[in-house]
């Protein structure tokens, strides 16, 4: 382990004073000082992580090594589709995080960890020794349980656009491309995934682009392994008003007989159609070559398709072997530390966090957490009992036309994190006053947390 090169006589004066006060000996004062804490993914987890530790925990030295020099946020992504931003609007800097908070950066791909040394080494050979490691690499895709989209070729014409990056700008070549009137189909993941709203939020942007851009009937239809998702219900209300789309006749049950009389009904399909499991909407082959995809109902011939495939852990957690059978990697979570390997925690997407959403506000909400932990593990005493948070924003398709799904978890007697009550939504009988008020939050969140963690 290293010397700390600037060890300040004060803060050391003070640390040991408090040791006292809450019975630490010198040896866990100076592990503290001197701590190495190596962060593997500067994305939402990471950069949230490093940030509040160097907060909280300043004599703490922090290093995140990340592969891309800057880093494309998903959350919001899909408005880069559809023109209404471009990608500057979604790239950020991390010289804030380096000059402001004194967060260390190696920019490469780590290919590997020797947890009896407790070294992480990169592609382009470095070696990292850490006294913790925390994991928020995102997700990786697993395009195995998808006939037709085994090969790259085939990926490369169908992108999921799911990881920012230049697969959003392909989508919007593709999207440009669909001639008048034409067809989209959209083809959600199983659960779980990243974005619970984000693959419907995205049909909606779709549908009112080519509304926009003067088509008088698009077809935005998605095809879903699933018979719900979250927002579900106040999405469907929102496409019942704003696309025409008539309530598939299984998720009526959803609603109370009074809700249910509010709901238009449509002579012909509206603009989105969500074709539901139930329904026959799983997807059981894909032709990328000539843009068909085959469900347990027939043959869809579209103009372009979006598939996103299942998702896993992102590929570094699932080659260090900190993933299980799922894919997604087991944390205890308290201190989402790897039920796997001590002193490594994983955070953000990758993880097993009970009924946290994969979401950006979970992956901060987790990393403000864990850097309290880790701080209070450093210096040799006991995690807190944690409270986490989400709130998940979603656009219906219209930029003014909001809603939102929020949630705040705690630890049951068997430690898996539960919601600490009935998630709360946009109500119902929400005004249209509400949804515009929903779609100004959710862009004032958007800023305000990109500042908190990358400012
Ligand atoms: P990421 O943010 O993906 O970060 C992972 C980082 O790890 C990346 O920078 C990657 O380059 C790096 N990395 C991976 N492997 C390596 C390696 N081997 N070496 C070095 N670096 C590596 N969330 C919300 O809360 N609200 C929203 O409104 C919202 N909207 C979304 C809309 C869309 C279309 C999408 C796709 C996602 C949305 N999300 C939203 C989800 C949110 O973006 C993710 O949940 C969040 O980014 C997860 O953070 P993470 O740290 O786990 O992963």
């Amino acid at each position: 382990m290293k010397s700390h090169s600037n060890l300040n006589r004060r803060r050391f004066l003070q640390l040991t004073a408090g040791a006292a006060t809450v019975g630490l000996n010198m040896g866990q004062v100076r592990a503290a000082e001197t701590a190495h804490v190596v962060v593997i993914g500067g994305g939402v987890g990471g950069a949230t992580f490093a940030k509040y530790l160097r907060l909280y925990a300043p004599e703490v030295k922090v290093t995140i090594i990340e592969r891309n020099r800057q880093y494309q946020r998903p959350y919001g992504s899909s408005e880069v589709i559809v023109g209404n931003v471009d990608m500057d609007a979604i790239t950020i800097s991390y010289d804030a995080l380096q000059k402001k908070h004194g967060v260390q950066f190696v920019f490469d791909t780590v290919n590997g960890v020797d947890f009896a040394t407790r070294t992480v080494s990169t592609e382009g050979g470095q070696k990292l020794v850490y006294d913790r490691l925390v994991v928020s690499p995102g997700i990786s895709f697993d395009y195995s349980k998808v006939p037709g989209m085994e090969s790259p070729e085939a990926q490369q014409l169908i992108p999921h656009g799911w990881n920012a990056g230049d697969q959003l700008l392909a989508l919007k070549k593709q999207l440009d491309a669909v001639p008048v009137n034409g067809t989209v189909v959209i083809v959600p993941p199983p659960n779980p995934y990243r974005c619970p709203p984000g693959p419907y939020e995205r049909a909606g942007l779709i549908a009112q682009h080519l509304l926009d851009r003067g088509d008088k009937h698009p077809r935005v239809l998605i095809l879903d392994p699933k018979n719900g998702f979250t927002t579900d219900v106040t999405m469907l209300q929102a496409w019942n008003r704003l696309y025409g789309m008539n309530l598939p006749k299984p998720f009526e049950k959803n609603y109370t007989a009074e809700q249910l009389a509010t709901f238009k009904k449509y002579d012909q399909p509206g603009v989105i159609e969500w074709v539901m499991a139930e329904e026959g909407g799983r997807v059981v082959k894909v032709d990328a070559v000539n843009k068909t995809v085959e469900t347990e109902k027939g043959v869809i011939k579209a103009d372009m398709i979006n598939l996103i495939p299942p998702l896993k852990a992102g590929q570094i957690a699932l080659d260090l072997g900190l993933a299980d059978a799922s894919g997604w990697c087991p944390v205890d979570m308290k201190t989402f530390e790897s039920t796997k390997q001590p002193r490594v925690h994983v955070i953000g997407d990758a993880c097993i966090a009970g009924d946290m959403p994969k979401s950006g506000y979970s992956a901060n909400s987790q990393a403000k957490v864990v850097a309290l932990q880790i701080k209070a593990l450093l210096a040799g005493q006991e995690p807190i009992a944690p409270v986490l948070q989400n709130t998940c924003y979603a656009l219906a398709g219209r930029s003014d036309y909001g809603m939102f799904v929020a949630d705040v978890f705690r630890q049951n007697a068997q430690g898996i994190l539960k919601r600490a009550d009935q998630p709360r939504y946009l109500p119902f009988n929400a005004s249209e006053a509400q949804y515009r008020l929903s779609a100004v939050y959710l862009h004032a969140w958007m800023d305000s947390f990109t500042q908190d963690i990358f400012a």
